[in-house]
């Protein structure tokens, strides 16, 4: 890879402050999901590997609990710093392993990097309690305490930031960590994990380690020196891990699949409903978690959002991201792609129809058109699977009633967007979406600063915000008596 910075390249994984092979030498091949080209290697550890990796994240955390919050902030903000400075190398890496355009790379290379800011701040903010005790010569007093190990689990789409959100957080109130990012976008993660060494977190705090998932997922979850599991990735695979880590009664966050609604009212400004749908839809080509699935828009003004909206779904250039002017990469892989066809081939049986797109990419491999299907139905798997690609199934809805049903009627519950300038039924909408974040009249809700997270088959426990330390840390409370 052609990088300013060579180091930040790493086919090695990081323990213990060391770069490490497999024990066997066995690997796992990366691709270029553009090219499909093999760009690099990393281990294969396993499972007996990744228990002494976390007896070192043991070891590490009895003298990192006992840090002062000011000296991981400053560590914290350190590392924060080196990711801005190397942001161009970092996104390079990115787009190479992962398929988004160079500017998306950049931009969550530079919020993965907030998040890390807004936790070397937040670290020195870890307050207790006093409580008033109703029993004479007796004291309340609540402190908290970081869990202990932590084993991350985290996927292909976002590389960097879902690494960053949960490690920051961890890292920040005084535990250790040990990370299992995708096999698929590995070098983002080993490349942080350089700059972490550089920041200077001392061995064993923060630990990168590649292989199978299922073997080293079994054993972050079974070993009983984690103490936490936080998980991003698919609801199916979060349902695996926490039947898994049931036998040690692990405290778990999870982060899992969505199916976003995105609602049109009648009284929205539709010029901006459109550019909301654009970036929330086909932001990393439709493979957030937070995209919108479903696009509801009220009849009195269905066909003119739908004019508008594939007009500017035409413009969407698509190619390698490391081309100029690119906005639209590569579904990750063939199983990806093949999804798509599936949900849009099915849609269009069941009566939908194409407005723009609706088949695979001239460009071939795995890459497809961004597509707006019309009149979808409610018989159309699209209407109740989560996609994750370049598709936007629009429906036509008459009241409020029937849409916030119509939105609600999923097992998902992330994120929700809607436009309106209705205050009324602003507060009235909001309130009576299930999902754990609403955005309204506001395409982009994600930053450091918000708790994130779903609510039913989405997951449990928030990242990002003050909420976000909760997840690492366990409420004391100490009785005084003899006072
Ligand atoms: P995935 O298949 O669930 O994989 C996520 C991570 O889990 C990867 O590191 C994967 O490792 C690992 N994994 C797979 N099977 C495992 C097992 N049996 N035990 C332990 N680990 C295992 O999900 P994905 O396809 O990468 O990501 C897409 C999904 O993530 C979507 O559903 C999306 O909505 C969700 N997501 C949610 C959020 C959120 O914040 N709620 C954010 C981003 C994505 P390998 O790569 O080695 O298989």
């Amino acid at each position: 890879m052609d990088l300013n910075n060579k180091s930040l390249f790493r086919e090695k994984c990081f323990v213990n402050g060391l770069w490490s092979d497999s024990e066997d030498g066995k690997t796992i091949d990366v691709n270029n999901p553009a090219t499909m080209e093999i760009i690099g290697k990393v281990p294969n550890f396993s499972a007996e590997q990744t228990k002494s990796v976390i007896n070192k994240a043991d070891v590490a955390f009895q003298s990192w609990k006992n840090t002062t919050a000011k000296e991981r902030s400053i560590i914290l903000k350190k590392w924060s710093d080196l990711i801005i400075e190397n942001v161009d190398d970092l996104a390079k890496i990115m787009t190479i392993e992962q398929g988004k355009p160079l500017a998306e790379a950049k931009g969550e290379i530079l919020m993965g990097a907030g998040y890390i800011e807004f936790y070397a701040e937040e670290a020195k903010r870890v307050y207790g309690d006093i409580i008033p005790d109703p029993r004479p010569g007796k004291r309340i007093v609540i402190i908290k305490q970081p869990v202990g190990v932590v084993g991350a689990i985290t996927p292909w789409n976002f590389p960097n930031s879902m690494i960053t959100r949960k490690c920051a957080a961890a890292l920040a109130v005084g535990c250790t960590t040990v990370v299992k990012p995708a096999s698929q976008t590995p070098f983002s993660a080993l490349a942080v994990a350089e700059l972490a060494k550089v920041a200077g977190f001392p061995d064993g705090v923060f630990n990168i380690i590649t292989g199978s998932a299922k073997n080293i997922g079994m054993e972050l979850t079974k070993n009983p020196k984690v103490k936490k599991i936080s998980f991003t990735g698919s609801t199916e695979v979060g349902k695996i891990l926490m039947e898994q880590s049931a036998s040690t009664v692990k405290k778990i966050s999870m982060e899992l699949g969505g199916h976003a609604p995105f609602i049109v009212f009648n009284d929205a400004n539709i010029d901006e409903a459109v550019a909301g749908a654009l970036q929330s839809k086909f932001r990393n080509s439709g493979q957030t978690c937070i995209c919108t699935n479903r696009i509801f828009v009220h009849e009195s003004v269905y066909d003119v959002f739908l004019e508008k909206f594939t007009n500017e779904v035409k413009k969407i250039k698509v190619g390698n991201g490391l081309d100029e002017g690119i906005v639209s990469g590569p579904l990750i892989d063939k199983s990806s792609l093949e999804k798509v066809i599936d949900h849009v081939q099915d849609a269009v049986n069941v009566g939908a129809k194409v407005a723009v797109g609706g088949d695979v990419h001239p460009l071939g491999g795995n890459f497809y058109q961004p597509t707006v299907l019309s009149n979808v139905t409610t018989e159309a798997k699209i209407t109740f699977e989560e996609t994750f690609g370049p598709v936007a199934p629009v429906y036509k809805f008459s009241n409020d009633e029937e849409v916030i049903k119509m939105a609600n009627n999923t097992p998902y519950g992330l994120a929700s967007y809607f436009y309106s300038r209705d205050i009324g039924r602003v507060w009235r909408v909001a309130e009576a979406l299930e999902y754990g974040i609403v955005s309204i009249n506001n395409g982009l809700p994600t930053i450091p600063e918000v708790p994130f997270g779903g609510v039913k088959e989405s997951g449990m426990g928030r990242e990002g915000s003050k909420y976000g330390l909760d997840d690492y840390l366990i409420i004391k409370y100490i009785s005084m008596g003899g006072i």
